[in-house]
């Protein structure tokens, strides 16, 4: 009668697999602040090497990597353009007012992908009268957008453009692996002139802790102080890191399974009467669904997956995120869509228990 859970909520839920409790166990350690942890040094020079880069950071979260570097490529009073559904903006807690004095300047961008034509007449140099830009940010893929991916030459562009107005470009790469494996391309082509570039290890990599920031050796050192700052310097993080190293290594051959899952969920939920959803724009691990057709509301119809042992949760009134990961199979996305067809294949009142 109990079916197992079948957790789509996040891709952040993963647990750690049994190779990386391994490698925590066995994990070298020593004192991080010290910079004497050989397992966190090796993580750092191995992320460095994947995105061909000087340098690289581990820090506890992505919005601490995210915050680190727009403290780094920032001063007070000047704004960060980034798009309106972003991470920094939405789900960062205000920080980037809060630590770093500096402002939101927010764009709409169809599927949350910016291109220099919407960020240009937002661009503020130097002038008597109007708050200066600081950095431009760029989140790829963009997680509120469902999972949509920058075209590689639209970024390019962007960066590039950037640079000559004087202008440093920060990427949330928190699932640039996910980009990676939708296009076909190397980490490292598709990040390689920003500035900064954050990543996660612990969404779809499925490590159980910590993000990674790269760049130049000389960004990578000022991050360093700016993360002790916020008390993020570790002591003897390489039980974490060694999680990390095998998340690295080893997750971003599997990320296309959970394309695939999320590919068929979206086919499935495109075909259930009521619901809403462009499958052709999941590309990547993200979805979001219109259920106002159905007659529920958003919440109702997570709580009545909740109750099947589906876990969903809403964004706002109308819609629901689902997103998959390594803890969820095939098998479990089937049974979501069997679950939700029969929930909302029910009259309105028979379901509202
Ligand atoms: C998850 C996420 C982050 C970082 O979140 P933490 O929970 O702080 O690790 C940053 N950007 C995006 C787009 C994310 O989805």
């Amino acid at each position: 009668m109990n079916s197992p859970i079948v957790d789509l909520r996040s891709d952040t839920v993963t647990k750690p697999t049994p190779a990386m409790r391994r490698a925590m166990y066995e994990a070298e350690v020593g004192d991080d602040v010290y910079r004497e942890d050989p397992t966190v040094n090796r993580l750092q020079e191995r992320a460095a090497e994947i995105f061909d880069r000087d340098a690289a950071l581990y820090v506890p979260s992505g919005t601490m990597g995210n915050q680190t570097a727009i403290k780094v490529l920032t001063r007070p009073g000047q704004e960060v353009i980034c798009e309106e559904r972003a991470h920094i903006y939405n789900f960062e807690m205000g920080m980037m007012a809060a630590f770093s004095g500096v402002l939101p300047r927010t764009i709409c961008a169809e599927d949350g992908i910016l291109n220099w034509d919407l960020i240009a007449p937002n661009v503020r140099p130097r002038h008597d009268h109007r708050t200066r830009t600081g950095l431009i940010e760029l989140e790829n893929t963009s997680n509120l957008a469902g999972g949509s991916v920058y075209p590689p030459q639209v970024a390019e562009d962007i960066v590039e453009r950037a640079h000559v107005a004087g202008l440093p470009v920060h990427l949330d790469g928190a699932r640039i692996f996910n980009a990676s494996v939708a296009l076909g391309r190397w980490v490292a082509e598709l990040t390689k002139n920003f500035d900064s570039v954050m990543f996660c290890l612990s969404k779809g990599l499925g490590a159980p802790v910590g993000s990674l920031l790269v760049g130049s050796k000389e960004f990578i050192e000022e991050a360093r102080v700016v993360r002790k700052m916020m008390g993020g310097g570790m002591r003897q993080a390489g039980i974490l890191a060694a999680a990390g190293l095998v998340a690295l290594e080893e997750s971003p051959k599997r990320l296309h399974v959970d394309h695939e899952n999320a590919k068929l969920l979206a086919d499935g939920l495109a075909e259930i009467p009521g619901i809403k959803i462009d499958s052709a724009k999941v590309v990547t691990n993200i979805l979001f669904f219109d259920v106002t057709g159905t007659g529920f509301s958003a919440p109702e119809v997570s709580q009545s997956l909740k109750a099947r042992n589906i876990w969903a949760n809403p964004y706002n009134a109308r819609s629901i995120r689902m997103v998959t990961h390594q803890d969820v199979d095939r098998a479990g996305c089937e049974r979501a869509l069997q679950v939700l067809r029969e929930i909302v294949g029910v009259p309105r009142k028979a379901a509202a228990n």
